[in-house]
């Protein structure tokens, strides 16, 4: 059946703490946008009082529904246990390595009018997820001068390249989005910043510079001449000097994409800058199949007290909607939530507001639906 025609069947796993808050909360507004398709929402278990309750933080049915019934998936939030906890593994990793979700894609995005312009942050991480020091190969010895721990960094050309295609279609995507916002305040061109560090590592970081700059020449091969990418612009950037670029002039980024490890720490660094966790929205991206998920965890100090901040997870249900191929629904969903951040009357604590994560969502649907 033709998108149109069905409806479009979304796993939804709110799992631990404040997620049971806030996703029903990004299920309401995806019901409520205008012009967005008809959904059908599967509750499915996952997390780590699942697995406390019954021995599996990840039920194989979960598995088998996303995959053979789903067509996209949002996940709310997990605890990370402090300590090791026997026959326990994150549902999240499982899930990437399931649906092969190889991309992990955070954008971080101020809201305009309530910083000054130098500050203003609009841009994407794209940051690899299936290698890098995450294949989690350690190991150890004793020596006459004490102990050796060594760990094994996995670098691939596939893995990279891929990555970096990746990046070039989010890249392209933005400047279309941009352009049917009719923005001219985004004033700035399509491009891709490689971050790595090939100057100390140049065997691992310089394949994956190389790999990533090989998409754009493969593309424009592939198309006879004239590629996709023609458009986007590329450099790159140490990536210590990216963190030090990042706090000093956040404006200058559009699109970055970096190997995992990297990835993980400046889509950390960067969310500090939008003024809270409780803002910031990731999708975890395979070929044909997206999972958002707010880049917050279970937040144990505050669940179940109706505080969570719910627009980290409205905004990744946007994110959805966006990379699922919907784009006007998913604006929509952005601006609402930039009114009701810029007027802040209806703000959650975390903001220095009163509301309560009802009354954000409130709003929001307030203004989807005036
Ligand atoms: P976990 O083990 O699940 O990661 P955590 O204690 O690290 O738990 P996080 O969710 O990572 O919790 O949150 C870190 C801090 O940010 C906490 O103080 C939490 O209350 C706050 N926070 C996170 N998400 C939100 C949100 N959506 N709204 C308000 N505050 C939040
Ligand atoms: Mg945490």
């Amino acid at each position: 059946l033709s998108k149109a025609t069905r409806a479009i069947k979304l796993g939804m796993m709110p799992a631990d703490g404040i997620g049971r808050e806030v996703l029903p909360s990004a299920q309401r507004v995806l019901q409520s946008t205008p012009g967005a398709p008809k959904f059908e929402f599967i509750q499915l278990a996952a997390g780590f009082e699942h697995f406390q309750k019954t021995g599996s933080a990840l039920p194989q049915e979960t598995v088998d529904r996303l995959k053979n019934e789903c067509d996209g998936a949002m996940f709310g939030s997990v605890s990370s246990p402090s300590h090791k906890v026997e026959g326990y593994s994150s549902p999240i990793v499982k899930l990437r390595k399931e649906l092969d979700l190889y991309a992990n894609i955070r954008p971080v995005v101020g809201v305009r009018g309530t910083k000054d312009d130098e500050k203003f942050i609009d841009s994407v991480i794209v940051r690899e997820n299936t290698e890098c020091l995450y294949i989690k190969s350690e190991t150890i010895e004793s020596t006459a001068e004490g102990q050796v721990a060594k760990a094994i960094r996995q670098i691939s050309e596939k893995a990279s390249t891929r990555i970096g295609k990746k990046a070039f279609q989010v890249a392209l995507a933005r400047a279309e989005m941009r352009a049917k916002q009719g923005s001219s305040a985004t004033k700035q061109g399509a491009n891709v910043t490689i971050c790595h560090k090939s100057n100390v590592l140049s065997t691992t970081d310089g394949l994956f510079r190389t790999s990533v700059r090989s998409v754009k020449e493969n593309d424009k091969r592939e198309n006879g001449g004239e590629g996709l990418f023609e458009q986007i612009t590329m450099d790159e950037q140490l990536v210590d000097s990216m963190v030090y670029r990042l706090f000093r002039e956040p404006h200058v980024f559009d699109v970055v994409v970096a190997p995992n490890l990297y990835g993980d720490i400046i889509s950390d660094g960067a969310a500090a800058l939008v003024g809270s966790l409780g803002l910031v929205s990731s999708v975890n991206a395979g070929d044909n199949f997206f999972m958002g998920e707010p880049v917050h965890g279970s937040a144990p100090d505050i669940a179940g007290q109706n505080k969570a901040n719910p627009i980290a997870s409205i905004r990744s249900a946007a994110l959805l909607l966006e990379y699922m191929g919907y784009p006007e629904p998913a604006l929509k969903i952005y601006s609402a939530v930039d009114e009701v951040i810029r007027e802040g009357k209806y703000l959650t604590p975390d903001l220095g507001g009163k509301s309560t994560t009802s009354q954000v969502e409130e709003a929001i649907l307030k203004k989807l639906n005036p």
